[in-house]
């Protein structure tokens, strides 16, 4: 069996990457979705143990579950801890990610892709194939977002700028995806590069 293609996803916050991904996979490809993933991270009691461990029981107080609120608030404060829990958490994703690749090449998918909010700062593209920059203009970016999670313009800025800039992911990718248009639209478009994307020219 041929090893899959793997494809990640760039883009800027709230440009569609999530919504792109999901066209993909309803095209045949295999998700891997690290939002989700990081999740069933924090659902594992293993991790919940390591965390009580480090920073007291109240942030994951039994029976409760993980206080996301407390740990965001532990790693925001000291960069210390915010590596300390990335140094922890992040060879248990990159497992998760080599076993769903192993699972796309037992079961014949073409390719598996990679919805990461954070692909290129993580290091992630180092492990795709191919990059796609889903391109959506700021001003439909800044409308999903207020009516998603009530964002103004601040708070979309304060958060980019906490990212690698976006001509930069933009400039690194090797595909465009439009982000910008109705669901129908992008789901339409994001099938058609799939296509492009599987057919593309070795090397
Ligand atoms: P990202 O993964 O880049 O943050 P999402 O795919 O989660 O982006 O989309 C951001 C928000 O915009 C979500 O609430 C989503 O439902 C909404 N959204 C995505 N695509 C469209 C679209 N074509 N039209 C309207 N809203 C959209």
């Amino acid at each position: 069996m041929s090893r899959p293609l793997v494809i990640g996803i760039a883009g800027g916050i709230g440009s569609g990457k999530s919504t792109v991904a999901r066209a993909l996979a309803d095209a045949g490809c295999l998700l891997y979705d690290a939002d989700a993933e990081v999740a069933r991270l924090y659902e594992r009691e293993d991790v919940l143990a390591t965390l009580r461990d480090w920073w007291g029981d109240d942030v994951a107080p039994l029976g409760q579950g993980l206080d996301r609120a407390r740990i965001a608030g532990i790693i925001f404060e000291d960069p210390a801890q915010r590596e300390r829990l990335e140094g922890y958490l992040f060879p248990l994703l990159a497992d998760e990610r080599a076993a769903l690749i192993e699972r796309a090449r037992d079961e014949g998918f073409p390719a598996v892709v990679i919805d990461a909010p954070l692909l290129y700062e993580a290091a992630l593209d180092a492990e795709c194939d191919v990059v796609i920059f889903v391109d959506t203009p700021r001003d439909e970016r800044l409308s999903r977002l207020r009516s998603r999670s009530g964002w103004d313009a601040a708070e979309l800025e304060r958060r980019e700028k906490a990212q690698l800039p976006l001509d930069a992911k933009r400039e690194r990718a090797d595909y465009t995806a439009e982000g910008s248009g109705s669901r129908a639209d992008m789901a339409r478009h994001a099938r058609r590069l799939l296509e492009d994307v599987l057919n593309r020219p070795a090397g």
